[in-house]
């Protein structure tokens, strides 16, 4: 099924994130953490993209595990800026002989020491999202960015760059991780007024441990609220209190989402079923409301 069917329907729609590992020899490992996250029946389960290599060939495997033999849709991330534009045609191609209905189309992390070939890529997300809407029929998400994305130094350029991208054919957008909601209330506002439509599902990350709010700290360039620092700093060292604490500081999120009439919700469980677990308990009332 398509995700933005589901969307249109009036409920809540919660969904998680899994991540393919570096080498083949990890599948079994994040298949089992899959199937548990699946036994939460979320409305879908998306599969990071890794540039070259095994991850990108595991992504699509565990996208069809997902669809084919847990019975939830799953939504397949794909890359362009470390492919050719043949490759990228290669596994879109794969992936609809493989059954999957759903792309979230990127462009990738360009790597700072490579001069980025002007020759024979697709240059930006908005190219590969005019791409797939070429090569089949699928529901394509994208990305965007609460506080804007780190490359761009205008926020009025990322917002105009995201309305072409939408209007080149995404039918939803996910957020990067965000941990003050008002900085998602404001980035909500300012694209509804720029004449962005389509649904938008705030990416939440429950951060469990201090060297994970590092990782994620270099990877997005978000800025942690006094709250969130104050839990970090005192719970850090303690990583059962910081697992705990770093669950509740997420659940708190969605719960004040959900109260201000957010619908969607995507959350970062990467392949920590514990997590995921642990904030549906949090959540088994409130979202039957
Ligand atoms: P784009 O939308 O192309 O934007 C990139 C930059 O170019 C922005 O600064 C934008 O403002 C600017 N721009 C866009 N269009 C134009 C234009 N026409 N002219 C000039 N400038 C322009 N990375 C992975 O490797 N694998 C994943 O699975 C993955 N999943 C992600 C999921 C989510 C929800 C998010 C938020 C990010 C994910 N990323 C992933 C990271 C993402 O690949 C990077 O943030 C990347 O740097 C930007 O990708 P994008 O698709 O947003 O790019």
């Amino acid at each position: 099924m398509k995700i933005i069917d589901r969307l249109k329907e009036d409920r809540i729609h919660i969904s998680f994130e899994v991540f393919p590992p570096k080498t083949d020899a990890g599948v079994d490992n994040v298949m089992r953490a899959t199937d548990r996250i699946a036994e939460l029946r979320p409305d879908f389960i998306s599969v990071t993209y890794g540039a070259g290599g095994g991850t990108s060939r595991n992504t699509a495997k565990i996208a069809k595990h997902i669809k084919e033999d847990l019975g939830v849709e799953s939504l397949a991330h794909l890359t362009c800026a470390s492919s050719t534009k043949d490759e990228v045609r290669g596994v879109i191609s794969n992936l609809k002989e493989l059954g999957i209905e759903n792309i979230l189309a990127l462009r990738g992390d360009i790597p700072a020491d490579q001069p980025f070939p002007t020759e024979d890529r697709f240059h930006y997300a908005y190219e590969l999202v005019e791409e797939i809407r070429r090569s089949g029929d699928f529901c394509i998400g994208a990305a965007c960015y609460p506080e804007g994305h780190v490359e761009n130094e205008h926020k009025e350029d990322d917002i105009k760059f995201l309305k072409q991208k939408v209007d080149s054919g995404v039918d939803f957008l996910t957020t990067q991780m965000f941990f003050d909601n008002d900085i998602h209330y404001n980035f909500l506002y300012r694209i509804r007024e720029a004449g962005i439509t389509v649904p938008v599902l705030p990416g939440i990350m429950p951060i469990t441990s201090a060297k994970q709010m590092k990782r994620s700290l270099e990877l997005s360039g978000t800025v942690f609220p006094r709250r969130f620092q104050a839990i970090l700093d005192r719970f850090g060292d303690y990583p059962n209190a910081m697992e705990q604490a770093g669950i509740a500081y997420a659940t708190d999120q969605i719960i004040d989402l959900l109260a201000n009439g957010v619908k969607n919700i995507h959350i970062y469980s990467m392949n920590k079923p514990e997590t995921a677990e642990a904030i549906m308990r949090n959540l088994s009332e409130i979202i039957k409301c």
